[in-house]
């Protein structure tokens, strides 16, 4: 491709993004294929020779584009958002264009210093103290991995990472169970084995905080039978219905032990931009480590992971290399102000330039919109939590924690049915809606129980949506005959 192709190319590009993004609330949220037929429509071979562009963008939109689930749909109201923005989309072209490889901070200066000014404002932003500094990580996952691998060395003395764990006393993890299963997974790569992760049980207040008297006791008995205690992880804001652990609570416990402790809000982190969320993450400042994901719900594309460690150096210990080939001649890490290397704070070497992005989002709408965006969303969805809990025929099974609850379609003609029945029936609930494609929900099990899921949070859903929501959930439940109650 020459560059008069290339600049059509681009235009081309900017033109079909402009025109999918002003036409997708017209197309069904989830993907309505069968599995496999997209798969099957795709050629066996690769092609020897080079095709046409208009070919191939043909074929995306033949072939891919029914394939797609639609994430910045406004109607998009399942998981959590992975949402984009305006100026976010903007920045990753931009971005794509230098294809820069941001390991060192030789091998791209200003996506060092850029990522690091641009951590601070998002820490003041959320309303962490300076004593953090941060990196953006690729994910949650490996965000929560380098916490618990550094957690690891702390208590091993760094030794884990040179003799491994064979014949130390096992390492022992305490979570809520209402963590992310991240921290399941974190346990497992960083050789400490999932036995090990004790789940702490939950209290019953209205946020499902776990129960820090039980978290005490547990630690205890594991030090008497001379276990070593290596990280708390306290969640603000779980997956599947945003309960919040009693950070200070759990900080105080992890004080008195000597415990690291790490805080999961991938989700619920970006709220905190507005004051009046931050009750929830009250004792935050203890941590040793906080995540939280921008590009979940703060308008950035994914990834954007925002990572802040009390000690940069226990991390960079834990996972920086330094090979001879990797080192910038004059200018180490540690040594020079001004320089960082932020791959040895991550577990991949290569980086993306994910700042850019964030500056641009952070610049272009400002504090204060992001604040209104994100009060928006926690109002529309308790509004409508009222609504589905006034409603005749449904129950709210969790109250909203910010933008998230769930509730269950209950009818009254069924009201001696069994707990079964009524899983089963809002099981089939779920997919009906799903297949009609308006709107996208997904489920989650609480207290054993079936309950749909419903967040609000992509960036372009309006109070609207979220009424066009309700009234497609009542639609398809058809309280009426021939309705799914009724099947
Ligand atoms: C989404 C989520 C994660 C995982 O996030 P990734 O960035 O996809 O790894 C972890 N914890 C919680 C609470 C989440 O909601």
């Amino acid at each position: 491709m020459d560059k008069d192709a290339l600049r059509h190319w681009l235009h081309k590009a900017s033109d079909w993004s402009a025109d999918y993004l002003e036409s997708v609330s017209e197309r069904p949220v989830r993907a309505q294929g069968e599995p496999g037929s997209i798969y099957a429509a795709l050629p066996e071979a690769p092609p020897a020779e080079g095709e046409p562009m208009e070919a191939i963008f043909k074929d995306l939109d033949a072939l891919i584009m029914p394939g797609m689930t639609h994430w910045q749909h406004p109607r998009f109201f399942a998981y959590f958002p992975a949402n984009s923005s305006p100026p976010s989309l903007v920045a990753e072209y931009v971005t794509a264009a230098m294809a820069a490889q941001c390991m060192l901070w030789q091998t791209a200066p200003a996506a060092s210093e850029l990522e690091a000014r641009v951590l601070e404002w998002l820490r003041q932003m959320i309303g962490l103290p300076q004593d953090f500094a941060g990196v953006i990580q690729d994910s949650a996952t490996s965000a929560t991995f380098a916490a618990i691998l550094t957690a690891r060395e702390k208590v091993t003395g760094f030794t884990g990472n040179t003799k491994g764990l064979c014949g130390q006393a096992p390492l022992r993890i305490y979570a809520s169970a209402q963590t992310h299963t991240s921290i399941d997974k974190a346990v497992r790569m960083a050789g400490i084995g999932s036995d090990n992760l004790v789940k702490v049980p939950n209290g019953s207040g209205p946020y499902y905080a776990m129960d820090t008297e039980a978290l005490e006791a547990l630690i205890e008995a594991d030090k008497e039978a001379g276990l070593q205690p290596a990280a708390i992880v306290a969640c603000l804001g779980g997956t599947s219905i945003g309960a919040c652990d009693d950070i200070e609570a759990v900080a105080a416990v992890a004080a008195r032990h000597g415990i690291f402790l790490h805080v999961d809000a991938a989700w619920a982190g970006s709220a905190m931009i507005c004051p009046e969320f931050r009750d929830l993450m009250r004792g935050a400042e203890l941590a040793d480590s906080f995540v939280f994901n921008p590009h979940k719900w703060l308008f950035t594309n994914f990834d954007c992971t925002a990572h802040y460690v009390k000690d940069p150096r226990a991390l960079t210990d834990t996972l920086g290399m330094r090979p001879p080939f990797l080192r910038t001649l004059g200018r180490e890490e540690g040594e020079t102000p001004g320089v960082t290397d932020y791959n040895e704070w991550s577990v991949p070497l290569g980086r993306r330039f994910r700042a850019l992005k964030l500056w641009f989002v952070i610049r272009s709408y400002g504090v204060e919109a992001l604040r209104t965006k994100i009060r928006n969303h926690v109002a529309w969805a308790q509004g409508l939590a009222k609504t589905i809990g006034a409603a005749a025929d449904f129950e709210v099974v969790t109250e909203p924690i910010l933008a998230l609850f769930t509730f269950r379609y209950r009818p009254r003609f069924l009201k001696d049915a069994s707990d079964e029945t009524i899983d089963a029936l809002n099981a089939r609930l779920v997919e009906r809606i799903n297949d009609d494609g308006r709107i996208y929900v997904t489920q989650t099990t609480h207290e054993g129980r079936f309950a749909i899921r419903f967040q609000v949070g992509q960036t372009s859903t309006t109070a609207r949506d979220v009424e066009i929501a309700w009234e497609v959930i009542r639609e398809l439940a058809g309280a009426s005959k021939g309705g799914i109650g009724a099947s």
